[in-house]
C-alpha cells in the first residue's frame, strides 16, 4: 500500500494497485484520472477505424514498442489513402504492412450494408 493524493481530483489512491499500473500515467495521477484525461501517453495500444460506411470496421493491434506504433500507424495513413473507398479496407491495408511485430488483439468488421446502401 503506498497512498498518494491525486493532482488532478485530489482524493487518495494506491500507487500500486492493479487499477493504476494499468493506467499508467504518472506517479501522482490516479488510475480515474488518467484514464478521464488520456495523461498515459505510452500507451501500446491503437484503434484504427477505417470509417467506410456507417459501422466503421475497428482494428486494434498491439505493439512492442513506441517506435513500431507509430510506424505502423504512418504505413496505415498512406495505406488508407492509396485504397481509399475500398470495402474491407483493413484487410487490403494490412498486406500492405510489413516490418512492425504486430499482433492483433481484436478485430470487428463494420457491417459495409448498412442502411441507405445498396
Ligand atoms: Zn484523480
Amino acid at each position: 500500500m503506498n497512498e498518494r493524493d491525486c493532482i488532478h481530483c485530489e482524493l487518495p489512491f494506491d500507487t500500486e494497485s492493479y487499477a493504476k499500473r494499468r493506467a499508467g500515467g504518472k506517479i501522482n495521477e490516479c488510475p480515474d484520472c488518467v484514464d478521464e484525461l488520456g495523461t498515459e501517453t505510452a500507451v501500446k495500444y491503437l484503434g484504427l477505424s477505417t470509417g467506410d460506411g456507417k459501422a466503421a470496421a475497428l482494428s486494434i493491434v498491439a505493439f512492442e514498442t513506441e517506435a513500431d506504433k507509430r510506424a505502423y500507424a504512418d504505413a496505415w495513413k498512406s495505406a488508407q489513402g492509396s485504397i481509399k473507398g475500398a470495402n474491407g479496407g483493413l484487410g487490403h491495408a494490412t498486406g500492405a504492412l510489413n516490418g512492425a511485430p504486430v499482433r492483433h488483439v481484436s478485430h470487428q468488421s463494420g457491417n459495409p450494408n448498412s442502411k441507405g446502401r445498396s
